[in-house]
């Protein structure tokens, strides 16, 4: 190990991502202690209440969809559990290169096992307030759809636009829904870039779907062929 290696370790040593417990440095340049690992193990295993399903299969449409704008959800795990509320606020909020880099490993390989891939497909993810990326020091969902690109090999489309608008998690439900379209949009640069795309869509959690719905009919609008939302977590 070098010298800065060490030094950064012993002022910052490696902490579980959810239960926060000191883990050791040499074996572990893990995300989460044996016992955490195990909880996000069974995250991915529960059961939608509504169609007896898992996080990847579940049919329930969000409450924005109901006229199917984007054409699948899936995620890998449900946001029902304080445990993973607790991580989706972290991706949210911290700088956790561990973290980062379990979920974008872990949305990678949903993104192959669950869309056919080709020359069209490309990632997209919702850009960021301003107001947001100055709070916390990064836009979380373009970072993760990086690296998603960077163990896929898709290319990503920088393309859906966030207006200055008010943060989407500060809205009431029935608030979001007219908020969202008017948060997002395509700027004429950008258009010709989706069309003929097969969107996969990188986002954190998906509660409404209010953005999804607003990206994807914007794709759609400027000639995507088809629209997928993968999420870190989702709401049943
Ligand atoms: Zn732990
Ligand atoms: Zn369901």
């Amino acid at each position: 190990m070098g010298v800065i290696n060490y030094l950064l370790e012993l002022l910052f040593p490696p902490r579980c991502s959810l239960c926060g417990e000191l883990m050791d440095a040499e074996k572990d340049k893990r995300c989460f202690c044996d016992r955490c690992r195990a909880v996000w193990e069974q995250e991915k295993q529960a059961l939608c209440p509504g169609c007896r399903r898992d996080p990847r299969h579940c049919s329930c449409m969000p409450k924005y969809n109901k006229n199917r704008t984007a054409d699948s959800f899936r995620s890998l795990v449900f946001y029902d559990s304080e445990n993973v509320k607790k991580l989706i606020h972290k991706v949210k909020t911290e700088r956790n290169a561990a973290l980062d880099d379990l979920m974008a490993k872990e949305l990678a390989a949903a993104v192959i096992k669950y869309n056919k891939i080709d020359n069209d497909s490309v990632l997209v993810y919702p850009q960021r307030s301003a107001k947001s990326i100055k709070k916390y020091g990064k836009d979380h969902a373009a970072q993760i759809c990086r690296k998603v690109s960077e163990l896929t090999g898709i290319p990503v489309f920088d393309g859906i636009k966030h207006k200055r608008g008010a943060e989407q998690k500060t809205l009431t439900a029935k608030e979001r829904g007219p908020n969202a379209a008017h948060s997002y949009y395509i700027p004429d640069k950008y258009k010709n870039g989706i069309r003929g795309k097969r969107v996969i869509f990188i986002d954190d959690v998906v509660t409404t779907a209010a953005t999804s719905v607003v990206s994807a009919a914007l794709c759609k609008a400027n000639g995507a062929k088809s629209f997928s939302v993968l999420s870190i977590a989702r709401t049943t």
